[in-house]
């Protein structure tokens, strides 16, 4: 009886494993168009987009327009960037927008990927949220205006705010390959 256990948890735990392998698969493995079906993606067209929702869901995979458009939010310590450390830039998923550097990227204990300032000041916008019985400041994208998170004040210096980002809404391109 008792050396059924370990074997009980291991299967527990290889299920597990599958469920968050596969949230973690890389957007090209999509088999829904990402981005080469997005006719609005682009990293060096600064043009403000103003697409429907409906447009939206038409090329976005369900996954990122659910975060993008919907504003759900990705389970904590799942996503494929919360504790990458690779050095590039991280890019809108939904449009291309460049958001962050890396080297603005930060250890956080929170499972989203955390920057303490974003690329430029417009590459984002701010919305108050007061969903969920509380009020935060959401996080949107300067050129597409989907959701990408929140910002808090609690960052580390020298801005001292945590942008907190889904990593399904951005898109990262290593250093140096353009
Ligand atoms: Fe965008």
């Amino acid at each position: 009886m008792r050396s059924t256990i370990p074997v009980l948890l291991s299967l527990a735990l290889a299920t597990v494993g599958c469920a968050q392998h596969s949230e973690q698969q890389p957007l090209s493995s999509d088999p829904i168009m990402h981005p080469a079906s997005n006719p609005y993606y682009s990293r060096t067209d600064t043009t403000k987009l103003n697409v429907t929702d409906a447009e939206w869901k038409r090329v976005l995979p369900v996954s990122i327009y659910a975060i993008a458009r919907e504003a759900d939010t990705e389970r904590p310590f799942t996503g494929k960037y919360w504790d990458f450390e690779g050095l590039g830039n991280y890019y809108c998923a939904v449009c291309g927008n460049p958001l962050f550097k890396s080297d603005s990227k930060f250890g956080s204990s929170c499972g989203w990927p955390s920057f303490y300032e974003a690329l430029r000041p417009t590459s984002v916008a701010y919305k108050t949220d007061a969903t969920l019985g509380m009020v935060r400041t959401e996080v949107l994208c300067g050129r597409c205006d989907s959701h990408l998170g929140h910002i808090f004040d609690d960052g580390p210096p020298p801005t001292g705010k945590r942008f907190c980002m889904n990593s399904l809404v951005l898109d990262f391109e290593p250093e140096g390959k353009r």
